[in-house]
């Protein structure tokens, strides 16, 4: 018998990088935290969370960077484009947050709640989502 999988398919923006996760992949969360907006150029990320041994490198490898902060956990990018790929500590750690904004494949359902919502700018509204909002991380 031949299992059935079927991943989700993700990318950076210059098409380096390929990796899929699985498809029970289910989105979690906005995240408002001063790094995500750092990270993202805009109001923070969107993120779901795998295992991060779930995480498939397809093509690219060699053009991943991670960062690791003095604070919080490591954040993984393509070194050409800058695509903000993983966080959470990936691949260290034993959970992942994925972007959701890496994903080429839609996908299931969309985040329950907005974090670190204390930490949201002067400049960024928070939409009237009737999402949870959570003031650190969740
Ligand atoms: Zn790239
Ligand atoms: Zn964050």
């Amino acid at each position: 018998m031949y299992p059935h999988f079927v991943a989700l398919r993700g990318s950076c923006q210059c098409g380096g990088v390929r990796f899929e996760v699985p498809d029970d992949f289910e989105a979690r969360a906005f995240c408002h935290c001063e790094t995500c907006k750092k990270l993202s150029g805009g109001v923070g990320t969107a993120n779901g969370r795998v295992r991060s041994d779930e995480v498939t490198i397809v093509e690219g490898e060699e053009l991943l960077r991670t960062y690791q902060p003095d604070e919080g956990t490591a954040k993984t990018f393509c070194s050409v484009c800058g695509s903000n790929l993983f966080g959470g500590g990936w691949p260290e750690s034993e959970h992942a947050s994925v972007r959701l904004s890496a994903l080429d494949d839609p996908v299931p359902g969309r985040p329950q709640k907005h974090i670190y919502v204390r930490s949201v700018a002067p400049w960024e509204s928070l939409p009237e989502d009737g999402l949870e909002r959570v003031e650190g991380s969740g």
